[in-house]
């Protein structure tokens, strides 16, 4: 059971150890016939008990190996600060999307407008606090079916399936909004925050992610260049 277990996973394994088993209790039976079993009752309950807890080890050993793989690969995909799915998963959703002919696709890059200052001036800690609160933001102003996610320091990526340009960049204005009206502490004081935005969208099938990030990317420079805390699409 131990070795099916670990070849096989609980499911598979599970099954073809309690085969093995059904098996080897016939051949035993077989060749041992059901009076020696009657005559040495504690033989048999010696094998049937080491045979139980064989099997339930292997299964309990596997289910937790299992869920300690999952969770493993959960957080591979996950950002650890703000618990946003992280560029790995967005990569993955990105072909969901496109597999399931998800279009039109848009993506948001948003990058907080002066963050270092927040850094510089109250540390990193709140800096950490202020990136949590903007992927709280996120999340709450997005919608379901919506990705959003953190690809690293304060730059972070929205993919909206369905969605043409047009109502991504009401989006992106909506989220721009939403930072702008955050009110984060620090002691006794209120930081403000802003957010630049870039938007991509794709039309039609055979559009990769990269290019589309790459697009977003020049538009959140633009933004970036024309004076922060403003939406370009
Ligand atoms: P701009 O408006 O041009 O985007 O200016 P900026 O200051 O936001 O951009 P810059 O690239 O100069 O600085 C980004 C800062 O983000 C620098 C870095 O210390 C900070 N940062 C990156 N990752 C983290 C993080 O995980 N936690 C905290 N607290 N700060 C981070
Ligand atoms: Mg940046
Ligand atoms: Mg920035």
């Amino acid at each position: 059971p131990l070795t099916a277990h670990l070849l096989l996973g609980r499911r598979l394994g599970g099954l073809s150890s309690g085969l093995y088993l059904a098996i080897a209790a016939g051949l035993f039976l077989w060749r041992f016939g059901v009076d020696s079993v009657v005559e040495a009752p504690g033989a048999t309950a010696n094998i049937a008990a080491v045979t139980v807890w064989t099997y339930l080890f292997s299964y309990f050993y596997e289910a937790s190996r299992e869920s300690a793989e999952r969770q493993l690969s959960q957080q591979a995909l996950t950002d650890s600060l703000t618990g946003l799915p992280n560029r790995a998963q967005l990569e993955q959703s990105f072909r969901r999307l496109a597999n399931a002919g998800a279009y039109p696709v848009s993506v948001l890059m948003l990058d907080l407008d002066h963050f270092k200052c927040i850094n510089d001036d109250y540390g990193h800690a709140t800096g950490d606090a202020v990136l949590r609160e903007v992927g709280r933001t996120l999340s709450e102003h997005t919608r379901s079916q919506d990705v959003a996610c953190r690809l690293g320091g304060e730059e972070f990526c929205v993919l909206l399936a369905h969605t043409d340009n047009g109502a991504a960049r009401q989006l992106a204005e909506r989220l721009r909004e939403a930072i702008e009206a955050l009110r984060c502490r620090h002691n006794d004081c209120v930081l403000y925050l802003t957010a630049s935005i870039g938007v991509a969208s794709s039309t039609g099938p055979g559009e990769q992610l990269d290019p589309m990030l790459h697009i977003a990317d020049e538009k959140l420079y633009q933004a970036k260049s024309s004076g922060r805390n403003r939406v370009v699409g």
